[in-house]
């Protein structure tokens, strides 16, 4: 079965890139924030201007069946659309798309990955000004009796019902049966303006995902996530970093730990957790 992402152009979704775009996960799968255990990916895309993703396309991600499409909660996920794919390498799969708008399917409904099904939303406004799409998948029957399940603090049942997605669509289930070739990302990380060349550099890790600093004033590396942590550089703007996946929420800010490079293992501010104001970015500045 082809799978593609939930976001992007027919061109990018083909390209089979994971995330495609300039979109990006500002609270990637397995990682810890005000509401527990994040169970997929809060998909973004905030460049040239922040909320540029406000009524993008969501797209379902495959073959399916919808299985849930309404408003669940003014409070905490506005609407949920919950699809069903059937068994996939012998498990089942399920795909789910929180705080969207403009609901274009109904339950019953048979969907195709060329199927728009909503828009990108704020959950009925809980999110003002920080429209994205949380994307989540789940490998058994969870969403079919619980189209809500949250695990909060609970990681154990994370990691019992989901599957990282960012994994899942690049690694086993690709456009039309093509592995994508070494993630493109991945395989770009290397060259960057911070990293010095002596032998013993530390290359970015694997999981780890290419930044660029958009403030115009560049943005402070620390040796702990916080503003009390040690000052360590200033990064100016357009400098290229890796960052791994799991960012850490502190001081009012979202952290991520510098990856590879003569940086490797410091902190910087990524951007404000009530997003009115960010210094990094997945897409490069517009100088
Ligand atoms: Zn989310």
């Amino acid at each position: 079965m082809v799978f593609k992402s939930p976001v992007g152009t027919e061109e990018e979704r083909n390209s089979g890139k994971i995330w495609p775009g300039g979109w990006s996960d500002a609270q990637p799968y397995n990682t810890h924030y005000d509401y527990g255990y994040h169970t997929g990916a809060d998909l973004n895309w905030n460049t040239p201007r922040w909320d540029a993703d406000k009524h993008a396309p969501v797209y379902s991600i495959g073959n399916g069946i919808v299985t849930y499409a309404q408003l669940f909660s003014t409070k905490y996920w506005g609407n949920i659309i919950v699809i069903d794919h059937g068994m996939v390498d012998g498990k089942p799969l399920f795909s789910r798309y929180g705080h969207v708008e403009k609901i274009n399917v109904v339950v019953g409904q048979s969907v195709t990955a060329e199927d728009r099904i909503a828009g990108v939303g704020d959950g009925n406004g809980i999110f003002k000004n920080n429209h994205h799409l949380h994307f989540d998948i789940s490998a058994t029957n969870k969403l079919s009796s619980t189209p809500h399940y949250w695990p909060q603090e609970d990681r154990k049942g994370l990691q019992a019902h989901f599957v990282n997605p960012r994994d899942w669509l690049r690694q086993q289930h690709v456009v039309d049966g093509i592995a994508v070739a070494e993630d493109t990302l991945a395989s770009n990380v290397i060259t960057n303006n911070v990293t010095d060349n002596t032998p013993q550099a530390v290359k970015p890790s694997a999981t780890s995902t290419v930044w660029y600093v958009i403030a115009s004033s560049g943005v402070t590396v620390r040796k702990n996530p916080g503003v009390s942590g040690e000052e360590v550089s200033i990064l100016p703007r357009g400098s290229k970093i890796s960052l791994e996946a799991q960012a850490g929420n502190q001081d009012g800010y979202t952290w991520g730990r510098i990856s590879g490079g003569k940086f490797h293992g410091n902190w910087l501010a990524i951007f404000k957790q009530d997003r009115s104001e960010s210094y990094a970015s997945t897409n490069p500045p517009r100088i």
